[in-house]
């Protein structure tokens, strides 16, 4: 098949033309050989600088081209790590200013191990918090590898990245990801799926069962689901869950130890005077001090460690959520008015950290 006389030009010409057309990316995806000849490190980072800064002002193009650049085979964890380096060095900080533009609480070098380490308020948002647009299926989709986990919590702690959920196969997809989380019996992954409500509904009960009856999951992971469970379950819950007791009557009786360490910790639960404690304390702290010995029994009967993250993800206070919510929002509102960029509310509704 003969070429189109554009797919002949010199790279040295299509280069110009791509970044004169705004880097529009329908020109590298209309034509598999201008996609092959226009892939290269340094248009790839051109194209990143245009979108995924403020360059681009048009947002519906904007936003597009953003899910296609994530979506992107070459748009890798090192590569992705490398831009980030090479765009906010200089500054010092992921805020993409100085301590004499304004940043206060210089964030470098990023942590990519762990970015939830990384401290931002809607003072001080990353930059990127203005990246609006929809995770990629290889990010929500198994194995889960270790860097396919941190690229993920890296995304949806500076970003305000969501999953399509009017999408039938994303639906599918994060679902089954999620799945996926608890059958590797992977801890990361699972408490991103735990933890962060843009990546779906909280876990329930029904979840810890799963993790216990299905997916055999170590005390760790049935651990952070139970806490998370709690921390988002309604004053209501009664926590007599009869599968799971059956379950663990069951291990009970085959003497195995895990039946008599959950069971202790649901009926702490079932059983925990919440009246007593000190309502204005955050959730996972009151979760702790309920099943906290329970959780911590029997430790030398088994083989795994507990590991018990402490997750910065969201912070629900006992007394009430939604009062809490929504005086974040308030707040976020008058921020918004003040600095009039819409990516701020959206970044803090993505991340309530009430
Ligand atoms: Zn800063």
């Amino acid at each position: 098949m003969s070429l189109a006389a554009i797919e002949r030009l010199p790279i040295e010409l299509l280069q110009p033309i791509f970044a004169s057309s705004g880097y529009n990316l329908a020109l590298v995806q209309a034509s598999h050989v201008l996609g092959t000849r226009l892939s290269s490190e340094y248009v790839f980072n051109n194209t990143c600088n245009y979108y995924l800064t403020e360059l681009c002002d048009d947002y519906a193009v904007r936003s597009a081209a953003q899910s296609a650049i994530f979506a992107s085979k070459w748009m890798t964890w090192s590569f992705f790590k490398s831009w980030i380096i090479g765009t906010y060095e200089s500054n010092g900080c992921l805020c993409g200013s100085n301590l004499d533009e304004g940043c206060f609480d210089a964030q470098w070098p990023p942590n990519f191990e762990e970015a939830t380490s990384m401290v931002f308020s809607r003072s001080h948002l990353p930059r990127l918090a203005f990246v609006r647009c929809r995770i990629p299926k290889k990010l929500l989709s198994a194995p889960w590898t270790s860097e396919k986990v941190r690229f993920l919590r890296f995304l949806l702690w500076v970003t305000s990245m969501t999953v399509d959920w009017r999408d039938p196969e994303m639906y599918q997809l994060a679902k089954e990801g999620r799945r996926q989380a608890f059958l590797e019996n992977n801890l990361e992954a699972v408490e991103l799926f735990n933890n962060n409500r843009r990546l779906g509904k909280p876990p329930t009960l029904e979840t810890v069962r799963f993790a216990v009856t299905q997916a055999n999951c170590n005390r760790s992971i049935i651990y952070d689901t139970l806490r998370s469970t709690y921390r988002w379950s309604s004053s209501r819950e009664t926590w007599n869950n009869e599968d799971l007791y059956q379950w663990c009557d069951e291990r009970i009786w085959n003497n195995d130890i895990k039946g008599v360490w959950l069971r202790g910790m649901l009926e702490a639960l079932n059983h925990g005077e919440l009246g007593t404690y000190d309502k204005t304390k955050e959730r996972d702290i009151l979760f702790d001090r309920i099943v906290g010995g329970a959780a911590e029994a029997y430790g030398n009967k088994f083989d795994d460690a507990l590991i018990i993250n402490e997750l910065p993800w969201n912070k629900v206070s006992f007394v009430s959520p939604r009062v809490c919510c929504i005086s974040s929002y308030a707040t976020t509102l008058v921020f918004l008015l003040v600095s009039k960029k819409i990516y701020s509310i959206i970044f803090a509704l993505g991340r309530c950290r009430c």
